[in-house]
């Protein structure tokens, strides 16, 4: 039976839990509809703002807000446009958006909710009806994004899954083969965690598995590193425009982590604490399977690891 993840603060569903403010962008045409939106709302969130459709369409790749307040009636193209190319968009079809018209027949509301708006709020507005809306719909979000982020999320550890891992390989090999820049992965294995498990019992091997997860999280710096856990005592680091001596770095400062935990190992061969053996393989990435190679070569180089002594790093060409 594995323990529910404990509530770590560095957890990737730590940003979905903490209360920060929420960001709502404002887009209308009319300066002086902005102004009054911004004055409502601004005890409450945080307010970016656009004056044409482009400008919002461009502004929620940029800023991610939590919720758009979208006017229908604009110059260039219209809200209902700007509606469904958000939700077209897998980077932006997950923010809420709420229309803000004057215009308010039955016709209307159907198509923006047919385009994807979640609600309507009608000209003039009054504030305390703009202000439970708004609120509702950002609870709503907050809800929504804890619920997408748990299913990538390892129960035992709290770190990323292995779904979380293949999808974002794919992504990552995908951006790497246009780009041209590198790509490197980390395989890790924790060293002799039979013998700690036979050792110490099954919950003591679950909690080592957490301070292991833990203590690695805490040695990736760049906002697109991911660490996941791979199955069983495995891990796995994702470490896009990487180089085969940066992923060694990584590896090392990992190894090191781990290793300053003290966590009192069950046998001698591995200087009495816990230890990790990694494998790194990095790549100018190239053709077509090369995702499926890259994987296979940090496993080799795992393999290497632990058959050099373990508590160590191997690249696949060493
Ligand atoms: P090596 O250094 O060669 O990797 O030795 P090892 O003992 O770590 O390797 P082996 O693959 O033989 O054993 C892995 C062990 O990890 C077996 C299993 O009991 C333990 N394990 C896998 N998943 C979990 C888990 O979720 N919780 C606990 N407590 N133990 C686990
Ligand atoms: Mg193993
Ligand atoms: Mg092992």
């Amino acid at each position: 039976m594995t323990q529910a993840a404990a509530p770590y603060s560095d957890s990737p569903a730590a940003s979905v839990l903490s209360s920060e403010r929420k960001r709502v962008l404002v887009v209308d045409d009319q300066v002086t509809n902005i102004q009054l939106l911004n004055h409502i709302l601004q005890p409450m969130v945080d307010v970016s703002m656009a004056r044409d459709g482009l400008q919002a369409i461009a502004l929620c790749a940029q800023v991610r807000p939590d919720l758009v307040l979208l006017d229908i009636i604009m110059p260039g193209i219209d809200g209902i446009e700007v509606c469904r190319r958000l939700k077209a968009d897998p980077a932006t079809r997950d923010i809420p958006v709420i229309f803000v018209t004057g215009r308010d027949t039955g016709e209307d509301e159907a198509e923006g909710l047919d385009a994807g708006a979640v609600d309507f709020i009608t000209k003039p507005f009054r504030a305390p009806a703009v202000l439970a809306r708004v609120r509702n719909h950002l609870l709503l979000k907050s809800q929504a994004d804890l619920l997408r982020q748990m299913v990538f999320i390892d129960g035992l550890t709290g770190v990323f899954n292995r779904r979380r891992f293949d999808e974002a390989l794919d992504v990552e090999w995908r951006r790497a083969r246009r780009s041209g820049e590198p790509l490197a992965l980390v395989m890790i294995d924790v060293d002799h965690f039979k013998l700690y498990n036979d050792a110490y019992g099954h919950q003591a091997g679950d909690d080592c598995l957490r301070q292991i997860a833990v203590a690695m999280r805490k040695c990736l710096r760049r906002p697109g590193d991911l660490l996941a856990r791979y199955g069983g005592e495995e891990f796995v680091c994702l470490l896009p425009t990487t180089e085969i001596e940066g992923a060694r770095k990584v590896a090392d400062a990992l190894g090191d982590a781990v290793e300053a935990l003290a966590l009192k190992a069950a046998t001698a061969a591995s200087h009495l604490r816990v230890t990790i053996s990694r494998g790194i393989a990095a790549t100018i990435v190239s053709d077509n399977d090369g995702c499926t190679a890259l994987q296979q070569a940090a496993d080799t180089a795992l393999y290497q690891a632990k058959h050099s002594g373990r508590n160590c790093t191997a690249a696949s060409d060493d």
